[in-house]
Protein backbone atom coordinates (compact mmCIF):
# COMPACT_ATOMS: atom_id res chain seq x y z
CA UNK A 1 0.00 0.00 0.00
CA UNK A 2 1.18 3.01 -0.43
CA UNK A 3 2.27 4.90 2.47
CA UNK A 4 2.98 8.92 2.55
CA UNK A 5 4.35 10.98 5.58
CA UNK A 6 2.37 14.27 6.03
CA UNK A 7 4.48 17.02 8.48
CA UNK A 8 3.51 20.82 8.49
CA UNK A 9 5.13 23.81 10.67
CA UNK A 10 2.93 25.39 12.41
CA UNK A 11 2.31 28.20 10.38
CA UNK A 12 1.36 25.86 7.77
CA UNK A 13 -1.03 23.65 9.56
CA UNK A 14 -3.89 25.20 8.46
CA UNK A 15 -2.90 24.98 4.47
CA UNK A 16 -2.26 21.21 5.44
CA UNK A 17 -5.74 20.61 6.85
CA UNK A 18 -7.16 21.92 3.76
CA UNK A 19 -4.53 20.06 1.22
CA UNK A 20 -5.85 16.63 3.28
CA UNK A 21 -9.74 17.96 3.25
CA UNK A 22 -9.21 18.35 -0.43
CA UNK A 23 -7.39 14.85 -1.32
CA UNK A 24 -9.48 12.96 1.44
CA UNK A 25 -10.85 10.60 -0.94
CA UNK A 26 -7.57 9.20 -2.47
CA UNK A 27 -5.57 9.65 0.89
CA UNK A 28 -8.19 7.44 2.28
CA UNK A 29 -6.63 4.69 -0.08
CA UNK A 30 -3.15 5.74 1.51
CA UNK A 31 -1.26 4.54 4.54
CA UNK A 32 -0.74 7.50 6.22
CA UNK A 33 2.40 8.61 9.03
CA UNK A 34 2.40 11.89 10.23
CA UNK A 35 5.02 14.13 12.87
CA UNK A 36 2.86 13.95 16.33
CA UNK A 37 0.73 17.45 16.15
CA UNK A 38 0.35 17.50 12.35
CA UNK A 39 -1.24 13.71 12.51
CA UNK A 40 -3.23 14.57 15.30
CA UNK A 41 -4.71 17.34 13.71
CA UNK A 42 -5.53 15.62 10.52
CA UNK A 43 -7.12 12.76 12.74
CA UNK A 44 -9.47 15.65 14.62
CA UNK A 45 -9.92 17.75 11.74
CA UNK A 46 -10.93 15.15 8.97
CA UNK A 47 -12.03 11.51 8.79
CA UNK A 48 -8.60 9.94 7.88
CA UNK A 49 -6.31 7.75 10.44
CA UNK A 50 -2.77 8.72 10.80
CA UNK A 51 -0.24 7.00 12.30
CA UNK A 52 1.57 9.63 14.51
CA UNK A 53 5.51 9.96 14.99
CA UNK A 54 6.89 12.09 17.91
CA UNK A 55 6.07 15.74 17.66
CA UNK A 56 8.64 16.97 15.02
CA UNK A 57 11.15 19.06 17.43
CA UNK A 58 11.57 16.00 19.87
CA UNK A 59 12.17 13.87 16.91
CA UNK A 60 9.32 13.23 14.40
CA UNK A 61 11.27 13.99 11.49
CA UNK A 62 14.17 12.07 12.37
CA UNK A 63 11.70 8.79 12.66
CA UNK A 64 9.78 9.51 9.24
CA UNK A 65 13.45 9.78 8.01
CA UNK A 66 14.39 6.34 9.38
CA UNK A 67 11.38 4.96 7.34
CA UNK A 68 12.66 6.41 4.19
CA UNK A 69 15.99 4.91 5.07
CA UNK A 70 14.47 1.68 5.32
CA UNK A 71 11.85 1.86 1.76
CA UNK A 72 9.16 2.34 3.55
CA UNK A 73 8.16 5.62 2.39
CA UNK A 74 6.44 6.37 -1.07
CA UNK A 75 6.32 10.53 -0.84
CA UNK A 76 6.45 13.27 1.91
CA UNK A 77 4.14 16.30 1.54
CA UNK A 78 6.21 18.37 4.05
CA UNK A 79 5.08 21.79 4.50
CA UNK A 80 7.75 23.73 5.80
CA UNK A 81 7.50 27.50 6.80
CA UNK A 82 10.25 29.52 5.05
CA UNK A 83 10.23 32.28 7.25
CA UNK A 84 10.65 31.11 10.68
CA UNK A 85 14.48 29.37 12.35
CA UNK A 86 13.13 26.11 13.68
CA UNK A 87 15.03 24.24 16.27
CA UNK A 88 14.79 21.25 14.72
CA UNK A 89 16.32 22.14 11.75
CA UNK A 90 19.51 19.61 11.69
CA UNK A 91 16.82 17.08 11.60
CA UNK A 92 14.43 18.72 8.51
CA UNK A 93 17.93 19.03 6.41
CA UNK A 94 18.78 15.42 7.67
CA UNK A 95 14.87 14.76 6.15
CA UNK A 96 15.83 15.86 2.78
CA UNK A 97 18.53 14.83 2.26
CA UNK A 98 17.91 11.22 3.13
CA UNK A 99 14.51 11.14 0.21
CA UNK A 100 17.38 12.92 -2.45
CA UNK A 101 19.06 9.69 -1.19
CA UNK A 102 16.45 7.43 -1.53
CA UNK A 103 14.94 9.29 -4.32
CA UNK A 104 11.53 9.87 -2.56
CA UNK A 105 9.63 12.77 -3.19
CA UNK A 106 9.84 15.53 -0.72
CA UNK A 107 6.70 18.08 -1.38
CA UNK A 108 7.27 21.33 0.53
CA UNK A 109 4.56 24.10 -0.88
CA UNK A 110 0.77 23.30 -1.45
CA UNK A 111 1.20 23.08 -5.28
CA UNK A 112 4.22 20.62 -5.04
CA UNK A 113 2.01 18.84 -2.60
CA UNK A 114 -0.59 18.46 -5.24
CA UNK A 115 1.52 17.80 -8.11
CA UNK A 116 2.67 14.75 -6.26
CA UNK A 117 -0.49 13.39 -4.77
CA UNK A 118 -1.74 13.86 -8.18
CA UNK A 119 1.14 11.62 -9.49
CA UNK A 120 0.58 8.90 -7.13
CA UNK A 121 -3.27 8.96 -7.84
CA UNK A 122 -2.05 8.34 -12.00
CA UNK A 123 0.52 5.86 -10.44
CA UNK A 124 -2.07 3.80 -8.81
CA UNK A 125 -4.59 3.26 -11.86
CA UNK A 126 -1.41 2.22 -13.67
P1 LIG B 1 4.52 18.52 14.52
O1 LIG B 1 5.96 18.51 13.88
O2 LIG B 1 3.60 17.95 13.52
O3 LIG B 1 4.62 17.66 15.74
O4 LIG B 1 4.22 19.96 14.85
C1 LIG B 1 6.17 19.13 12.64
C2 LIG B 1 7.59 19.57 12.51
O5 LIG B 1 8.41 18.78 12.04
O6 LIG B 1 7.87 20.71 12.88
Amino acid sequence: MTRVALIAHDDEKPEMISLVQDYEELLSTFDLVGTGTTGQRIIDETGLDVERKQSGPIGGDAQVGAEVADGAIDAIVFLRDPLTAQPHEPDITALLRICDVHDVPMATTRTSAEFVLDGLDRREAE
